[in-house]
């Protein structure tokens, strides 16, 4: 009887898995059209300084697929990296952003920056940095206005190939934040062999910040060590009023979050600027 229920536990797990394959691939040829069906979208999370103005914003890649509806970042991305479709959408995606970034320079707002999350799979393709030099280029804007976010884990694949072309773009003027930071190795060779400027640390630290002394100390020796290089420190994923009071007074410098706004559309980013065109 054991055997027996064995083996359908094993049956359940074979089904399980092909059917996670099969979606996968249905989703990942959803993807292959997604571009040119003009199904992509980007949204706008505000990122705002302690006292309430917005620095920048973060560019967050939507999907809403015919055949699918709405699909999760975390669900398509993956699949675009293992397909490589992260290549042409990745440059659309910095297309679309820097054109939004010019729309703000035409509107006295360039030092608002635009933050573009940028996968492992760009960033070792050899045109990469021609690829940014010639969009920002196109767009006529500064690329003081782009903010390119990476993972940890993005870089220990190439670090030396991804160094020398992080650095090349940090020369030119864009500037690089260290996204989901305290989720990977966080190694702090990392922070100090690569042109950072800006610590994202993680939601999920947030999370736990109100649970105790311990968790918010540990948030607070972040910081510390952040400032310490003489990074900037963005919170990422604060919801509640409680957080943000803590994390004021552990010396944080930026907040992004539900708690001022979740990404939104293009139009309401700009009214958000703007609060007294509308
Ligand atoms: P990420 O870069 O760490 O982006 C932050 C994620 O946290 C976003 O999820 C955002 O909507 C969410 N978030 C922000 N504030 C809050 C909050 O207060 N509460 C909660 N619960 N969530 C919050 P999203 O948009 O689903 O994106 C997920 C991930 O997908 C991103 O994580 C990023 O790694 C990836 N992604 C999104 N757009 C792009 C893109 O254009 N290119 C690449 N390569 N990756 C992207
Ligand atoms: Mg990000
Ligand atoms: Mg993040
Ligand atoms: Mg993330």
């Amino acid at each position: 009887a054991a055997k027996q229920a064995g083996r359908n536990c094993w049956h359940f797990y074979e089904a399980f898995m092909l059917q996670d394959t099969y979606e996968k691939m249905m989703l990942t040829n959803g993807l292959r059209r997604a571009l040119e069906r003009e199904e992509l979208f980007l949204h706008y999370q505000p990122q705002f300084t302690m006292t309430g103005d917005i620095v920048g914003f973060e560019a967050l890649l939507r999907w809403n697929s015919a055949e699918f509806g709405l699909v999760s970042p975390d669900r398509f991305i993956p699949l675009a990296e293992q397909s490589g479709l992260i290549l042409p959408i990745g440059k659309w995606v910095l297309q679309e952003a820097c054109r939004f970034a010019r729309r703000l320079a035409d509107m006295e707002k360039e030092n608002v920056h635009i933050a573009v999350n940028i996968s492992p799979r760009q960033l070792i393709a050899d045109d990469f940095v021609d690829t940014v030099c010639d969009t920002i280029k196109k767009a006529g804007i500064k690329p003081g206005q782009i903010e390119f976010e990476i993972t940890e884990s993005a870089l220990i694949e190439s670090m030396e190939d991804s160094a020398i072309k992080l650095e090349e773009l940090r020369h030119m003027g864009v500037t690089l934040a260290l996204d989901d930071f305290g989720t990977g190795y966080s190694s702090l060779t990392y922070l100090m062999s690569l042109p950072v400027g800006t610590l994202k640390i993680d939601k999920s630290f947030m999370d736990k910040i109100t649970d105790g002394r311990e968790q918010l100390q540990l948030v607070g020796s972040i910081i510390n060590l952040g400032h310490t290089l003489g990074l900037v420190i963005v919170a990422e994923g604060v919801e509640t009023e409680n957080q943000l009071e803590l994390l004021l007074k552990i010396g944080c410098d930026h907040i992004q979050g539900y708690v001022f706004s979740q990404p939104i559309p293009e139009e309401e980013a700009i009214t958000f600027i703007f609060p007294r065109i509308i």
